[in-house]
């Protein structure tokens, strides 16, 4: 290890108490969920006003006041929807563009590297009648930038988070395109902050605590110079510039508007997929993803399956449980069923793409236990070590040390 610490301030945020949700799986250590005295989380309270009680018919004319507003008149780029050519960016794109008549540009910030499927499902979305600006990172820079967010935010993959979050500003701020959609609100939809649950967009204020977990670029750019990770050249020498928020000023001079769709339309991920094989010629991975049992979600990067079992090792859920959670909330599947798939499935390790992670951020396997190992000691009240294995507390099928 470099630092043998941790920059992740989430982590001393989290509740010591280990419980779940009575509804759903998700436990009480997810970021930001709130639990009321039922002991129902707030994405599920969420999940009830969204089946039950908000005016689907209301929000539609919302968004077609909206995009009377900005929509073009002479055929020019009139929003731009950030995405991948995932279920979610392709409904949002093809419904913007074929039921709405705008005109969207298509923005995508690269993965780390591509997987076939998603390779595949990129091509299709732009084949589907889209243009697309792809952003590769610098390679060098974003891979040390990669192995610096592995060790000291237990997640390799936060710079990726930057630019996904960024790029689409800066050139809305380029192509002067003030409105920017993007698909679900992951704060509301999974639980989280819900301050912005009734309003349809976010304030760049809210940044710095949502996506950038109090920490930021900069401060990984101190500690790779401490390191000798990077040279004062290197770093003067690249602008970094899609990792950063754009100057506020400039998108308050081009009323720059960022809105999710889920604001407007029930998001059903499911129903998105349908949509979306349908349409931009989505396909499915013909087997499910390590670690969940789903096919369809978060499929495009080599990546992906480490920051789902670095978020199992930090607070004890992972992608099945995320998954399970949002397929009991829009009644596909029971809680029962839900717990069972968390049981067989959570935290799986993602092997398929484990050799290439190591070579990607150019550690040993020694090195990636170890800090492994750092993320389980740093959260005691999640893991015990029994035998010289780290065991789960407490878990949703009650099988834990605690339980
Ligand atoms: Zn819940």
């Amino acid at each position: 290890m470099l630092f043998g610490k941790t920059l992740d301030r989430q982590l001393g945020n989290r509740p010591k108490e280990i419980k779940f949700c009575t509804k759903c799986v998700v436990s009480s250590q997810r970021p930001r969920i709130t639990f009321d005295e039922q002991g129902v989380c707030s994405a599920c309270r969420y999940a009830y006003e969204k089946h039950n009680l908000i005016d689907w018919d209301e929000r539609e004319r919302q968004l077609r006041d909206l995009l009377d507003r900005f929509r073009s008149k002479d055929g020019s780029y009139d929003c731009l929807v950030p995405g991948s050519g995932g279920k979610d960016s392709s409904y949002v794109s093809h419904q913007l563009k074929y039921k709405y008549g705008m005109h969207p540009l298509t923005v995508t910030w690269a993965p780390f590297e591509y997987t076939d499927i998603g390779w595949k499902n990129f091509l299709n979305w732009k084949d589907s009648g889209f243009d697309n600006l792809l952003c590769f990172p610098n390679g060098q820079v974003h891979r040390k930038l990669s192995r610096l967010a592995f060790e000291l935010l237990g997640d390799a993959w936060e710079p990726f988070a930057y630019g996904q979050k960024a790029y689409a500003f800066h050139m809305a701020i380029k192509f002067k395109i003030p409105l920017i959609f993007y698909g679900e609100s992951g704060e509301i939809e999974y639980g989280g902050s819900t301050r912005n649950k009734d309003k349809p967009y976010e304030d760049p204020d809210d940044w710095r605590e949502l996506y950038y977990k109090g920490s930021g670029i900069d401060e990984l750019l101190q500690h790779g110079l401490e390191a000798d990770l990077f040279s004062k050249e290197e770093i003067a020498n690249n602008p970094l510039m899609f990792y950063r928020q754009p100057d506020p000023e400039a998108l308050r001079n081009l009323g720059c508007q960022m809105h999710w769709f889920s604001y407007y339309k029930k998001w059903v991920p499911q129903e998105n997929y349908y949509y979306s094989v349908e349409n931009t010629g989505f396909q499915a991975n013909p087997e499910h993803s390590e670690g969940t049992y789903s096919k369809y979600a978060s499929l495009d990067d080599k990546q992906d399956g480490f920051h789902f079992y670095l978020a199992f090792i930090k607070f004890g859920i992972a992608r099945a449980t995320s998954d399970a959670a949002h397929e009991i909330r829009d009644g596909h599947i029971t809680r029962e069923e839900g717990v069972a798939l968390v049981k067989r499935y959570d935290g799986a390790f993602p092997a398929r793409h484990f050799q290439w992670f190591l070579n990607y951020l150019g550690i040993s396997e020694g090195e990636f236990w170890d800090i492994i190992n750092m993320y389980h000691e740093l959260s005691p009240h999640v893991w015990k070590k029994v035998d010289g294995q780290w065991k789960l507390r407490r878990n949703v099928w009650g099988g834990g040390v605690d339980d």
